[in-house]
Order: C-alpha cells, then structure tokens, then sequence
C-alpha cells in the first residue's frame, strides 16, 4: 500500500467522474485525501454526492490553499488544469510530485493496457479495439476519456484482462508531470512520508509510471489550441503516449505519422506496419474516416494476438458509439444525424465526405484558436446549405461567403433557429446534421449536452 498515510491533494474534483475516483481509490489505499476545487459546492453538487461514502479529510472548494500544495505528499492534478498553474509551482517548488488519476491507474494496473490517442477517432477506434479483443474471447476494458475512471475497477482486472484507454491530450501532458523526472532523480524519490508510513514500497514510486503497451495515434491536427498555447505544445502532449513507453512496446501510426519523421523519431519501441484496408470488412459506420479507423483497430488488435477472423468478426458487428455521425430520427423524409462529437474542424469534413444524400448543415461552437477556412470550403463543397450558431458563427459565415458569395447559408444565434433555418429550406429525402465541427463550451455544458438538446429539438419537430 504505497500510499498509506500519505497526504493527497486532489486537485480538481471537476464533473467527469475522475478526481471521485481518484479520491476514492486513494482513500481506499489508506492515504489522507484533501480535495479542492476552484468551483462551489453547489456547482460540484453531483461530485460531492458521489463521494459522500469516501473518508476525504479535507474538502476546500471555491479556491485552492497554499498549503494543500506544500505540505502534499502527492497532487494529483485534474487533466483541465492549465500548465504553469500557480499552485502546481508552489508543490514544485516543494518537491511534491505531481500525479494523474491517469498515472496512478497505470502504475496500479495488472493488466497489459493498449492506448489510443489522435485528434479525430480516438473514441470509436478504442471501442472498435475493444469489439475485437472481446470477439477473441478476451476480457476487455474501456476506460479513460471515454467510459471514464478504471480506478474503480482495479479489483476485478486480471492480469489476463486487457485494458483500452481513450487518452486525450490533457491526460498525457499529466502524464508527463507523472514522468517528469528533474535530472536523473525521479521526482518521486523526493516525497515527504508521515513517520509511522513505513510500509512504502519504493518500487511502486520511484521513477515515471509505465508506458502503455501498445500505443495507437490516428492523426495529428491543430486542435485546442487556446489550451495547450501552440500547436508544438499540442503536439508534444500527443507524443508523451509514445516517449513513455519501453523498447519493447508496440506503436500504430495513422497513415500521415508514419510518413512523418519527426513522429517517427518519437517511437521508443517497434512501429508496427498498418493492416490493408482488404483486411476490413464491411462496416455499418459510413465513412472513409471509420474504415481508417478500422485499420488502426485492427493493426493494435493484430500487434497483441488477435486473428484475421476475431478481428473481422469484431468489426463486422460494430454499430459506433452514440453522437458520432449518428442517425436519430427520421421525419417529414428528412434524415437527422447527431454528430455533436464533431468538435474539430476535420470530423465536420469527414461528415461531409461520408453522407451520399444532400446535407443541410448545424455547425459552429466555441473558438478553440483553429483556423476554420478549410472547414468552410468543404462545406461549400459538401453541403447544400449550412446554418451557423454560436461563437464561430460570425467567422465561418463570412468565410463561407468569402468562398462562394451566393452560397445559401445562415448566421443565427442559437441551435435551435439553425435547426429551424435547415428544416425550412430542406426537403424529403435530404438530411439534416448537426456536426459543429467547434467546442461547445460557450453555450453548452459539454458536447454531450449539445447533442442532448438537438435530439430534444428534433423530436419537438416530429
Ligand atoms: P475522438 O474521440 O478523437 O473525439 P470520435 O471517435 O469520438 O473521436 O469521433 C469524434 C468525431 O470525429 C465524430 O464526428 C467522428 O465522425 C469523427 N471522426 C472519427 N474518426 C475520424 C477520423 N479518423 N478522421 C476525421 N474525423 C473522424
């Protein structure tokens, strides 16, 4: 129990389960758990409740206090704390290690665990992982940003089992506090223990958590920008899922990273070549974009044992995961796709690229920092009109009508007068797809609640 009597600050309860779980299984290990939130108690209701059978020492909400960060023996940091956070240097400056939920999932699993990273597809290919190892009559699990926290679930996988987690680029740039090793002294041999903490296993601290096994990236385009400050940064948090891994781990890279020497040069174990597409079966999910993230499924599939006939079999039977190009409804002949997991420009185009009947367009969503011109051209390309909400509306609207001036498209405010705009000019046979291809945070709680409120409008429709 490494963790026994030590002091955990768990920075950031937040809403998507992973600081409950952190809390939790911390606790559970016997560590004095102390959490903190720069949010309410009343904005935290729902997490609070989940904890409310957790022994947590200390619960400070509405903003942080110096000394949970100094006198930590651990912070674990929530993925959506920003680098350079003040507190995360006052725990530094310390000497206090920084950790992940997603860190001490790692170094705590017995199972051998495949990740799946990428800007666009890392959800469905993870779950595409999953179908197939389960077609080979292996156990799996899905976890990490898709599915949620695995911390719970430590009990009940086996060292047979295997695990899929969805990481984003904010849990791996965690993942690199959890490695960041000053010098050549890991920063976990410079914890502070309570006197009686004498069951510490030092292995167990020492040193960065393991890599994962098998690590998959699909593609690499600007995205969240705002978050990360750059593109590089961006990019360097996508790599940490490659450079924490061990010589003889496994890496799949998406068609344009393997071309790619300066992602090449990132892979500490073998690369492993891509399966040809002739190995794919027919898919329910429509796309080119799906068949590509077949491929990688099936290559990391491939890479840990599975068979040609458990991963056609896997594929064959899987029907996607809810809000990624997903029919709801059909009404008045029209055919509506929830799509709100578009939230990059490119997953739009896939959309776009993938539907054969003529699309009347929802898109726009919060300003990530992503440059919106191709988005726009495709549409004009793609869609027979397009209405745009919220805060890109103003920009994608203008450069619609930079690229084609009689283009028939709309700038309103909310979704649902774009839905109301596309429902008036679209006719039987067409559909109708809200595919933002932008964030959602500026007028929704998350891209879930999005896709939530367009089903409730179209069933208004009906
Ligand atoms: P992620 O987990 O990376 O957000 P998802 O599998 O959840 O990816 O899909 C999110 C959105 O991206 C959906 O609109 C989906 O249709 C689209 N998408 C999925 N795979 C790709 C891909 N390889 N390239 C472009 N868009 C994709």
């Amino acid at each position: 129990m490494p963790y026994r009597r030590q002091r955990a600050t768990i920075m950031g309860l937040g809403h998507f389960g992973g600081g409950v779980a952190a809390a939790r299984w911390l606790a559970r290990q016997g560590a004095v758990v102390t959490v903190t939130d720069l949010a309410d108690a009343e904005t935290l209701a729902d997490s609070l409740a989940a904890t409310e059978d957790v022994p947590i020492a200390a619960v400070h909400l509405g903003g942080h206090r110096e000394e949970d960060f100094r006198e930590a023996d651990l912070v674990v940091v929530n993925p959506a704390v920003r680098p350079g956070n003040r507190f995360l240097e006052i725990a530094r400056a310390a000497s206090v290690p920084l950790a992940s939920e997603i860190g001490l999932f790692l170094r705590a699993c017995p199972a051998p665990v495949i990740g799946v990273t990428g800007a666009n597809g890392k959800s469905t290919t993870a779950a595409m992982i999953v179908a197939i190892l389960e077609a080979d009559g292996r156990r799996a699990w899905l976890g990490g940003n898709l599915g949620g926290s695995l911390l719970d679930d430590l009990d009940r996988i086996g060292p047979g089992d295997w695990v899929v987690l969805e990481l984003s680029s904010f849990q791996l740039l965690r993942l690199g506090d959890d490695c960041c090793s000053q010098g050549t002294v890991p920063i976990f041999a410079a914890r502070r223990v309570l006197p009686d903490a004498s069951a510490v296993s030092p292995q167990k601290w020492d040193g960065p958590p393991p890599g994962v096994r098998v690590a998959v990236v699909t593609n690499c385009t600007p995205n969240h920008l705002d978050w990360h400050g750059g593109y590089p940064q961006y990019v360097a948090a996508k790599q940490r899922i490659l450079t924490s891994q061990t010589p003889d781990a496994v890496a799949v890279l998406g068609e344009s990273l393997a071309q790619d020497e300066s992602w090449r040069q990132q892979v500490r174990g073998s690369c492993v070549a891509l399966l040809p597409d002739a190995a794919i079966p027919p898919l329910v999910l429509p796309g080119k974009h799906n068949r590509r993230n077949a491929v990688y499924a099936a290559t990391a599939a491939g890479a840990v044992g599975c068979g040609d006939a458990a991963i056609r079999r896997g594929l064959r039977g899987f029907s996607g995961l809810p809000g990624r190009l997903q029919s709801v409804a059909t009404c008045g002949g029209r055919t509506f796709y929830n799509d709100t997991t578009a939230t990059t420009p490119e997953s739009t185009i896939a959309a776009l690229e993938s539907l054969s009947a003529p699309i009347w367009l929802l898109a726009g969503g919060s300003d990530k920092g992503i440059d919106l011109a191709p988005l726009a051209s495709a549409v004009v390309a793609g869609a027979r009109g397009a209405a745009f909400f919220g805060a890109t509306a103003a920009a994608l609207h203008d450069l619609v009508k930079i690229a084609a001036s009689d283009y028939p498209c709309a700038r309103v405010s909310t979704m649902s007068e774009a839905l109301a705009w596309c429902w008036s000019r679209s006719g039987p046979g067409d559909c109708i797809v809200l595919s933002p291809g932008c964030a959602s945070h500026d007028q929704f709680q998350n891209f879930r609640h999005r896709g939530a409120v367009f089903c409730e409008l179209v069933a208004r429709l009906g």
